[in-house]
């Protein structure tokens, strides 16, 4: 095949998928697509404002939409994602079929061997559910200190939560000053509901993980993750050992919430 075959093939390839893209998101509710063109023009507002930023991918469903609506609209905003060693098979199968799809590399980072090492030594392979302080110490070795690297240098941060995923989300703003970290936080999916998610996520045909069907809402480390009952609140899949209060990460800490909310709430 020549030069001129390939480029011609390449060309009405990315026509077609380009005529795909057009038709799929005019068949997106009204309220849908407004609220995608609003989370553009967030992206794109931060990129004027602060030109150096970077979107944490969680590889969430959250994930898809943002990763799809930057790469294809916003694609000076880099794109990362965080490989602690302990996630699901499914979840690297999506990594090769999100840089497949669109043919960019996600920019992975990984914990520091020894530290890991070290952890394990002194805790044992699963010593995270020996206790908060294990589990916390764990997080932060495998994804507080990669994502710290990820953020040296950038100026704002782009992540994915939603105000519906838990009481303490919905108190988020859509840009904040994250003191924790030293940068701004843009939110831009904040109001969006989780069929939203899918939905944007269905007519556009974009990847996701298969774990999703079989009631995984909320996908993070193997032995860290479970599906949750029809009913339960999103996150109640995550570290369920664990008092509800205690369950992040870190990388979005909780506010102090009302006592109110607290009493009316699982948190
Ligand atoms: S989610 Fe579990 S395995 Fe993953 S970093 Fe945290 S404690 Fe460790």
């Amino acid at each position: 095949m020549t030069k001129e075959h390939m480029f011609i093939i390449g060309s009405s390839f990315r026509e077609e998928r380009h005529e795909f893209y057009s038709a799929a998101m005019s068949e997106l509710p009204e309220e849908l697509r407004f609220r995608a063109a609003n989370a553009v023009e967030q992206l794109k507002a931060a990129v004027a404002e602060y030109k150096n930023v970077t979107y944490a991918n969680s590889l969430g469903s959250e994930s898809m939409v943002l990763t799809d609506l930057i790469w294809r609209e916003v694609p000076q905003i880099e794109v990362f994602s965080i490989d602690t060693g302990r996630l699901y098979p499914e979840t690297y199968e999506l990594i090769e079929r999100i840089q497949h799809k669109y043919g960019r590399k996600l920019h992975v980072y990984y914990p520091q061997g020894a530290k890991v090492e070290g952890w394990v030594a002194q805790n044992g392979i699963n010593g995270f559910r020996n206790g908060l302080d294990e589990r916390r110490s764990c997080c932060h070795i495998r994804k507080i200190e990669p994502f710290q690297r990820a953020l040296q240098g950038k100026a704002a941060w782009v992540t994915g939560i939603r105000k519906g995923q838990s009481a303490s989300r919905a108190l988020s703003a859509p840009v904040e000053w994250d003191a924790a970290y030293g940068l701004h936080k843009i939110s831009p999916l904040l109001d969006w509901s989780e069929k939203d998610i899918w939905t944007y996520i269905r007519k556009l045909r974009l990847p996701y993980n298969s774990l999703h069907d079989t009631g995984f809402p909320s996908i993070g480390c193997a032995p860290c993750t479970r599906a949750v009952q029809h009913g339960e609140d999103e996150r109640a899949g995550r570290w369920w050992w664990e008092r509800a209060e205690s369950r992040e990460c870190g990388l979005h800490p909780r506010r102090q919430l009302p006592v109110a909310v607290l009493a009316t709430t699982d948190l």
